[in-house]
């Protein structure tokens, strides 16, 4: 895949298939708007119970192109143990400067699996190291993303907004179905998730959940830091009643 396109929007996850899951629609949806999109993986994931780095490299291959990004990295820092140290927050300016994204996609901060957690503190805080000049990285400029939005699907936390992704979710669910080695049922692999677990319904309630909620069928909840400007109250986007 290209390694020096300048995109418009960066969409970062600790682990491969963490983007799919959790705003992969909103992805996609960004795309077919004729965005500029990647993804960004900060682990090779080889330290997940199922599958092994070099098949989840294939799987997020497969998955990127069903979403139909422009490119997707990988800042190999060691899965279940993403650290926010000078040495890997200057790999992520490196990103940062050479892809040039407008907006950022991360996830929510406040999560159970330290990678998840680790994760958006280690991307805002380069996001900062990356607008400054006199950070050297080389020929790449000084860059700064204007702005970033955090997944919270499957928290427990209200959104700031929902994205429709109604027309998106087909794409959606075929793209989490590349990683067969995560979740596809199987006797002689260790178990990772109940026995009860289906991925596509887990996704299917959460993604039903937040479109009830917008009066849609499916949607993708993320917070957002900063108070949103509206011109016209009259016409807000959403029903009080
Ligand atoms: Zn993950």
């Amino acid at each position: 895949m290209a390694k020096d396109d300048k995109v418009d929007v960066l969409a970062v996850g600790a682990h491969r298939d963490d983007v799919e899951i959790t705003c992969g629609g909103t992805v996609h949806k960004l795309v077919q708007k004729g965005y500029k999109v990647a993804i960004l993986d900060l682990t090779m994931g080889e330290m997940g119970s199922r599958g092994s780095a070099g098949l989840r490299e294939e799987e997020a291959d497969c998955a990127a192109k069903i979403l139909g990004v422009n490119s997707r990295f990988n800042l190999g820092l060691p899965d279940a143990f993403i650290e926010n140290k000078r040495e890997n927050r200057m790999k992520a300016v490196k990103i940062l400067r050479q892809l040039k994204p407008e907006l950022l996609i991360l996830p929510y901060p406040e999560q159970r699996h330290p990678d998840h957690r680790k994760t958006p503190q280690l991307m805002y805080d380069a996001c900062h190291l990356s607008g400054l000049s006199k950070v050297e990285t080389g020929d790449l400029e000084p860059h700064r993303p204007s702005r970033i939005i955090y997944s919270t699907s499957f928290l427990q936390f209200k959104p700031s907004i929902i994205i429709d992704i109604t027309e998106q979710m087909d794409i959606k669910l075929k793209a989490v179905a590349c990683y067969d080695s995560q979740f596809k049922p199987d006797p002689d692999k260790p178990v990772v998730y109940p026995p009860a677990f289906d991925i596509n319904e887990f996704i299917l309630t959460d993604a039903r959940y937040h479109g009830f909620r917008i009066e849609k069928k499916y949607g993708e909840p993320f917070f957002v830091k900063e108070t949103m400007m509206i011109d016209d109250p009259v016409n807000l986007s959403v029903r009080s009643i």
